[in-house]
């Protein structure tokens, strides 16, 4: 299947199973996400979002299934392959590099891109959007807050100039306002243009926050819908939204 067949749809997995030894995380998960669209993946501790996520970005690899991504089979592909091709993990725990500065962070998300000069211009965005990784750039990020972290983590990401961010987690572990200021960005990154997929347990600034949403328990789909449908749904709100 092509792009142009496909509707605008950038983002496939179809049947996706994922398992860790003899634990099967992920049992059959099918989405779609279409260009330019912020898609929320919600649902409990242990549901298997981040799995799902680690299985788009190659960092494991399905049992079964496929993902398809602009129309390509990139099931099983390496993550340097797949960053490659215009995916970002922003990664649950955010994973910086702590003994490592600002500015090395930083460089590390572009590694797949040699022209030193795109780099620095990009850095200088980044610097921009984020005055405080600029303020600490000769730093460890170590010695940062867990926001300036996020912050940070964001930033690696774009600095792959992705098509698609992956969010795990974002608000996790955050200061209320410092998580209002990370899903302001994560809205503006996708008004940019970029597509976005997000896990967040945080579920009603997820769903009000996204275009279309998928309930995941236990491994599997339970609902989806546009973010305001699942908000008004009954079983949705006493699960997940306490009523
Ligand atoms: P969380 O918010 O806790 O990350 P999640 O919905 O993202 O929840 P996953 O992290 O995808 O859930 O986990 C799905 C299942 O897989 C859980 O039962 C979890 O215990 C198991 N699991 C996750 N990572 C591993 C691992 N590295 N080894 C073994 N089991 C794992």
């Amino acid at each position: 299947m092509h792009i142009s067949g496909m509707g605008g749809v950038m983002l496939e997995i179809e049947n996706l199973c994922c398992s860790y030894g003899k634990v099967n995380a992920v049992k059959g998960i099918s989405l779609t996400v279409k260009k330019g669209e912020l898609v929320a993946l919600v649902g409990a501790n242990g549901a298997g979002k981040s799995t799902t996520l680690r299985a788009l970005s190659g960092l494991i690899s399905p049992t079964r299934g496929t993902i398809r991504y602009e129309g390509q089979n990139i099931t099983g592909n390496t993550p340097r392959s797949i960053l490659s091709k215009g995916i970002a993990h922003c990664p649950e725990g955010r994973h910086v590099f702590p003994e490592m500065t600002v500015e090395e962070n930083l460089a590390l998300g572009s590694y797949l891109r040699r022209a030193s000069s795109q780099v620095e211009s990009d850095m200088r965005q980044m610097f921009k959007r984020f005055p405080i990784l600029e303020e600490r750039k000769k730093q460890p990020a170590g010695l940062m807050s867990g926001g300036e972290q996020q912050m940070l983590a964001i930033a690696r990401a774009l600095m792959s100039r992705p098509r698609l961010v992956l969010f795990d987690e974002p608000s996790l572990g955050l200061a209320p306002a410092i998580i209002d200021r990370v899903f302001d960005l994560i809205t503006e990154i996708r008004n940019e243009g970029m597509t976005v997929l997000m896990v967040e347990q945080n579920a009603y600034a997820a769903l009000e926050m996204c275009d279309h949403a998928y309930l995941i328990e236990a491994g599997v789909i339970k609902k989806s819908g546009s973010g305001k449908a699942l908000l008004e749904d009954p079983q949705v709100r006493e699960a997940y939204l306490g009523g």
